[in-house]
């Protein structure tokens, strides 16, 4: 009894429930990260001394690891993202959990233009709350640097289509709020259509890999080549760009089937998360370049900011070790290495399979983990208890603890 319930704490901690979380936490990391790296240095450093006053600022800059990529600035910023989904269900006062969605109700087969229900709590209320109390030097510093941070984060929720929409039909006669309520089966196992949509910009809350995400992106969808950004300046424009999405892309003008139940959720048709994924990074790569205007717009400071230090990395030592144990995994954070030890446990759960090396919960030193939309591609885990292995990727922090996702087989070999 004692060992399950130690099992189902360390499980339950690792992931937060996908469903209520726009773009996942990797998604939102993704866009701050591309509107960071397009503001000017005096930006840059306005943005870190307004989110200094943040109420979670210090646990933030406790958690930088120093690496040449990006600076403890940069780190927050992107941090910063995922706050307003971190607080959701809680009695924080900052929780306003209307402002992450508006709900375009969709009918087919016409789609006929209908408002939002709550137009004066919504997405676009949240944002125009932001530019606000960002706009204005004498509002509480708390409030500003509360309000910067949503403004990241929103600015990416209005970008993902179900955020603007609920379908309405027979079934869902007060809508499925926003695919939550609408099972489809992408892999194996059914989830909520929101989920999917949810998880295409990356599954890894791993700030290096969304940081080097972010280049590609950007490199892939130059500003020149979105005529949106010149065509849609105002928040309202992007969610009625996002409702079509939704119609188009997420609901496939009304032909996508779904059920009310996991158990009974039909295979997404072929190419549907092909076609998805690139509506994904084009709207990924929108919401970076928009949410970078909207600080450049709304951003005021009461004085002269000065700039931040150069990032100067030194710590690096000239030469990595190639393999470490797990024991010193929590040393190399943010690098990519192959650590080599015991597989004490396998955890699977519908959310997430976890491995421990040579140590198990609640002492373990490191973990890698599988998450479902990958689980296919690695045969029975299980098999590798007891067995010694050698796991490569890229270490990131998970509450603490150093951790490897393992998104492909490749990852993991059995040492001999
Ligand atoms: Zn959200």
């Amino acid at each position: 009894m004692m060992k399950l319930f130690a099992l189902l704490v360390v499980g339950g901690g690792l992931l937060l429930p996908v469903s209520a979380l726009a773009w996942g936490g990797a998604g939102h990391q993704l866009i701050a990260a591309e509107a960071y790296r397009q503001l000017s240095p005096e930006l840059k450093a306005a943005t870190f001394v307004v989110l200094a006053a943040h109420p979670d600022f210090a646990k933030w800059t406790n958690a930088y690891h120093p690496n040449s990529s990006y600076d403890v600035a940069a780190y927050v910023f992107m941090r910063s993202a995922t706050w307003p989904d971190e607080i959701r269900k809680t009695d924080n006062k900052f929780d306003h959990p209307e402002w992450h969605f508006i709900d375009y109700p969709l009918r087919p087969p016409g789609f006929a233009f209908e408002p939002d229900a709550r137009p004066t709590n919504n997405v676009l209320f949240g944002i125009s709350e932001c530019e606000k109390a960002l706009g204005n030097t004498n509002a509480e510093p708390v409030l500003r640097a509360a309000m910067l941070s949503y403004l990241i984060h929103l600015v990416g929720d209005e970008h993902q289509p179900l955020h603007c929409s609920s379908l309405f039909n027979a079934t869902y006669t007060n809508g499925d709020r926003g695919g939550n309520d609408l099972y489809v089966m992408p892999a194996q196992k059914g989830i909520g259509l929101h989920g999917v949509w949810d998880g295409l910009l990356g599954s890894a809350m791993s700030p290096r890999l969304q940081w080097n995400y972010a280049t590609v992106l950007l490199t892939k969808s130059p500003a020149s080549a979105l005529p949106e950004l010149k065509a849609h300046t105002m928040p309202k424009a992007w969610s009625l760009e996002s409702r079509q999405l939704a119609i188009e892309f997420g609901y496939l003008r009304g032909q996508l089937k779904g059920a009310t139940q996991a158990e009974d959720a039909p295979p997404l048709p072929a190419d549907y998360l092909k076609n998805a994924k690139a509506v994904a990074e084009k709207q990924g790569a929108l919401a970076g370049y928009r949410l970078a205007d909207e600080i450049r717009a709304y951003l005021k400071c009461a004085g002269p900011v000065p700039l931040l230090p150069e990032n100067k990395f030194d710590a690096v030592p000239a030469t990595l070790p190639e393999k470490i144990s797990p024991e010193l995994a929590g040393k190399f954070y943010d690098e990519t290495l192959v650590v080599t030890g015991k597989v004490v446990a396998v955890t699977e759960r519908p959310t997430i399979t976890i491995l421990e090396l040579d140590k198990a919960y609640p002492n373990a030193f490191f973990t890698a983990v599988v998450f479902p939309e990958n689980a296919g591609k690695f045969g029975d885990l299980k098999k590798l208890a007891q067995q010694n292995v050698e796991i490569s990727g890229t270490i990131i922090q998970y509450r603490n603890k150093p951790e490897i996702i393992l998104e492909s087989p490749d990852q993991i070999k059995v040492a001999k």
